[in-house]
């Protein structure tokens, strides 16, 4: 097997800018070529993971399968690549600190000064090439999160220095760069790319690509301006102009040839160019589809773009491949009650509850459950959504007026809703909940079963309350029916009321787990229900 080649993409101008977007797009040019490609994201602050961190701060935890908490940036990695993260492809810097000094503690270092060069840039630079020696990938690409020339994300930036000094050929930077339009003197300004690519070289790394931002076509001088001002390549200068949809950004790449410019200068043949069917199929289904389907998102964050981005992109492959456009509409869980829910929901097709932490909002959660059941319109819950359809069927069906989920009534008579076995004596919060890929075995009859065409399922998981099933023949007497269970601990991962048309709730998160070439058959079931509710 030939070397493993490290391609890091580094940020400059502003945030924001999309490198998760265009390290995903490069993955995908060079996977379509026949490469295992994995891309990792460092990220530069000191919690350990971004489990802790509220959606305010840093929008969606994603979870891979192997139960970490993870960068929102690795749910597009998987989207893009349809292929699985672990925990190695999301580093921060606490993860690194927390490691040296677990060695330092051990002794490892004994005698030894512990600082940042070599200490941990070495580790940070372990890390890197974990991927390529252990999982024996070709390409890995890393995207250092944050601009170039914060104060955090300098060790990162030394440990590209040195494995570009180390790996030579092997290893390349692509530097990505805003060129912002003034509209007053009509024109588009490179200063900012200039002046970013020089706080690089000052930091000891040419870039090799670089790659800008920009909202219309750049023309061909100031794209070769550039290049002679920053001392790359004319071909090695791309342009990224937005595009309706990110699915679409590969496309952009490629027709510039990016993926042919990374494997010249890795030394690699450059042979024919992939067609990537399936991706130009999707989006072909994408721009060709004319009905909508209204779907209504209610949860406590939805003033947030990237708050449930797995959930909104799950949805959108779902729409696209029912062949409708998604019109999604967004409802502020703390301002819905049971007064106005009728009002405010009445255009949906179907309506998904979202999952979420604490009592703000969960009101507004029943009532569109509510208003979901007695109208018959479909709906999925998902992790706290799905609690809260069991909570809700127990008020106002089963008559427990007190029912509630311990997280946030500790003390109520009817916990329908509590704390995990295993849950009980945890005492730390980060990564402790119960996270991961889990099995799940789907009922005979039931919708799931339906949407998955199989019995046996794995899906991934964060939580740390459960059904309770005491209270399950209870629920399924009233018409509840619980249709999917883990096989070893007999958790109830799936709620479904079969008299309705299409009403189901998951403990777990199907969102983490559809791509665009594989998108998740519980979303594409349930709008399609939506969809048929239409008629
Ligand atoms: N707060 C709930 C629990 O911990 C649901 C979590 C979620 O929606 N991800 O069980």
């Amino acid at each position: 097997m030939a070397d493993t080649k490290y391609i890091f993409v580094t940020g400059g101008v502003v945030s924001s800018l999309g490198k998760g977007i265009i390290s995903a797009s490069l993955g995908k040019l060079l996977q379509a070529r026949g490469y295992k490609v994995t891309i990792q994201k460092f990220d530069p602050y000191i919690n350990i993971d971004p489990g802790t961190l509220n959606p305010y701060e840093h929008g969606e935890c994603y979870v891979t399968v192997d139960g970490h908490e993870a960068d929102l940036d690795l749910g597009h990695y998987e989207r893009f690549l349809n292929v699985q993260t672990t925990r190695a492809n999301n580093i921060t810097t606490g993860r690194i600190y927390q490691s040296v000094i677990n060695k330092e503690r051990k002794g490892d270092y004994l005698g030894k000064t512990v600082q940042v060069v070599p200490h941990i840039t070495d580790e940070i630079k372990r890390n890197v090439k974990l991927l390529g020696s252990k999982y024996k990938f070709d390409f890995v690409i890393t995207e250092i999160g944050g601009t170039v020339g914060d104060i955090e994300s300098l060790p990162f930036i030394e440990s590209v220095r040195q494995l570009k000094w180390e790996l030579g050929k092997n290893c390349l930077c692509v530097h990505l760069t805003y060129v912002p339009y003034i509209a007053a003197a009509k024109e588009y300004k490179t200063k900012p790319t200039q002046h970013s690519v020089k706080q690089l070289q000052e930091l000891g790394i040419q870039p090799d690509v670089l790659v800008l931002r920009t909202e219309h076509e750049l023309n061909a001088n100031l794209l070769r301006k550039v290049a002679l001002f920053c001392n790359v390549a004319e071909d090695s200068v791309i342009q990224s102009i937005d595009v309706p949809t990110i699915y679409e950004v590969p496309l952009v790449l490629q027709r510039q040839k990016m993926d042919e410019v990374v494997l010249r200068k890795v030394g690699m043949e450059v042979g024919p160019t992939p067609e990537l069917k399936p991706w130009k199929e999707f989006l072909a289904l994408k721009s060709t589809a004319t009905d909508t389907v209204k779907i209504g998102l209610v949860g406590k964050y939805v003033e947030l773009q990237d708050a449930y981005k797995s959930i909104d992109e799950s949805l959108l492959q779902a729409a696209i491949y029912n062949h409708h456009k998604l019109d999604l509409h967004l409802f502020h869980s703390e301002k819905l009650n049971n007064e106005n829910a009728a009002e405010q929901l009445k255009d949906m097709d179907g309506i998904l509850i979202a999952p979420g932490f604490g009592q703000r909002g969960i009101e507004g959660k029943f009532a569109a459950i509510k208003y979901a059941r007695e109208h018959d319109v479909p709906c999925l819950g998902i992790c706290l959504g799905m609690q809260c359809m069991v909570i809700e069927f127990a008020r106002d069906v089963l008559g427990l007026a007190d029912a509630n989920s311990t997280e946030m009534e500790p003390n109520t008579a009817h916990k329908v809703i509590d704390l995990m076995e295993e849950q009980k004596n945890v005492t730390n919060m980060g990564g402790s909940m119960r996270l991961g890929a889990y099995d799940c075995m789907l009922k005979e009859g039931s919708k799931v079963l339906e949407a998955y065409g199989k019995e046996h399922i794995q899906e991934r998981h964060r939580h740390r309350f459960e059904f309770n099933n005491e209270y399950k023949k209870q629920y399924e007497a009233a018409g509840m029916m619980c249709t999917g269970e883990n096989p070893e601990t007999n958790l109830v991962e799936v709620v479904e009321i079969p008299a309705l048309k299409w009403f189901v709730g998951v403990q777990y998160h199907p969102e983490y787990n559809s791509t665009v070439v594989n998108p998740n058959p519980l979303f594409l079931s349930f709008v399609k229900a939506a969809i048929e509710n239409k008629k």
